[in-house]
């Protein structure tokens, strides 16, 4: 079985990126910067939000954050995009998700400029994902992505399930998959028989937050295993597939931690420099 190592490619990635970074500070005379607007003191979304500052810094990136209480009012947040749209030191904005109950999300996401929106959220990127042009892709399924063509170039045909359809990681998936010519089946909550469409399948992603949902008995031989899931639990943190067992079976398995989730980094770093370079252009 071959252990997809997202965390050392994903070092690579940054590796390329941080070269990338200053060729272009030198022909632009500015560093791609990217924005990262938290609100309140959940303790997960500070932790996100040093780690993708930190991962910024070392690639030369310039990072700002800026914070909120939670009881803002959604008019400074709203004004503040605004602000950043505007600001052509700022090449890419993000809100970290979730945010309190009184800010609107939607609002949130669309006020953010589509060329400024590295999470891919905005439905002018969404849009044109699923209509096959250049957009910004959301960097959980990006990471995905890059890690099942890091072990098989040619996806034409393959038959792919993924697990979960939300807007930040299934539905995404689903599109980046197509667009490979994979025969894809979106599965969620409501999916009659999730076991044998599993079975089915040449690649799973599976992006639910059940630990341990997918088990050896529905992995067909030969399959690559895409663990997006982050499972706190008694033993620890778990994905969504139960690993130990699925190993034995599958051709190629992401762990975690380890896998999916330092792509999901990697991935804003090089969605910021992307749009740093359409700005540019
Ligand atoms: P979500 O709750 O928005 O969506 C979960 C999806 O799973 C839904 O579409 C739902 O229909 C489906 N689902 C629920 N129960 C199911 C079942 N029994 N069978 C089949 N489908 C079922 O979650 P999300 O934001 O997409 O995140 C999914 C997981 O990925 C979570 O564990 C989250 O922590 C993790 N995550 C990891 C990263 C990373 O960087 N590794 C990034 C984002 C999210």
């Amino acid at each position: 079985m071959i252990l997809i190592d997202g965390k050392k490619i994903a070092a690579e990635i940054r590796e390329e990126l941080k070269k990338e970074v200053s060729q272009l500070k030198k022909k632009n005379n500015q560093a791609p910067g990217l924005t990262v607007i938290l609100i309140g003191d959940l303790a997960p979304s500070q932790i996100y939000v040093r780690m993708k500052e930190k991962a910024a810094n070392e690639v030369g990136l310039k990072s700002e954050i800026i914070k909120y209480p939670n009881d803002v009012e959604e008019k400074t947040v709203l004004d503040k995009i605004d602000e950043l749209n505007k600001d052509s030191l700022v090449s890419g904005i993000l809100v970290q998700l979730p945010l309190p109950k009184h800010i609107d999300k939607k609002k949130v996401i669309e006020k953010i400029s589509p060329s400024k929106d590295v999470d891919g959220f905005h439905p002018i990127n969404v849009g044109n994902l699923s209509s096959g042009y250049e957009s910004t892709v959301p960097c959980t399924p990006l990471g995905c992505y890059l890690l099942i063509k890091k072990y098989e170039k040619n996806l034409n045909g393959k038959k792919a399930v993924v697990i979960g359809r939300s807007n930040l990681n299934g539905k995404p998936m689903m599109q980046l998959l197509l667009k490979e010519n994979c025969t894809v089946t979106i599965t969620h909550s409501k999916t009659k028989d999730l076991k044998a469409e599993c079975l089915e399948a040449d690649i799973i992603v599976a992006a639910v937050g059940i630990p341990e949902l997918v088990k050896a008995d529905w992995i067909k031989k030969d399959a690559i295993v895409i663990d997006v899931g982050i499972n706190k639990t008694e033993k620890g943190i778990v994905g969504d597939v139960a690993f130990d067992e699925v190993s034995k079976i599958a051709k190629a398995l992401t762990p975690v931690p380890g896998g999916v989730g330092p792509m999901t980094i990697a991935c804003l770093l090089k969605n910021t420099v992307e749009c740093f370079k359409r700005l540019q252009n």
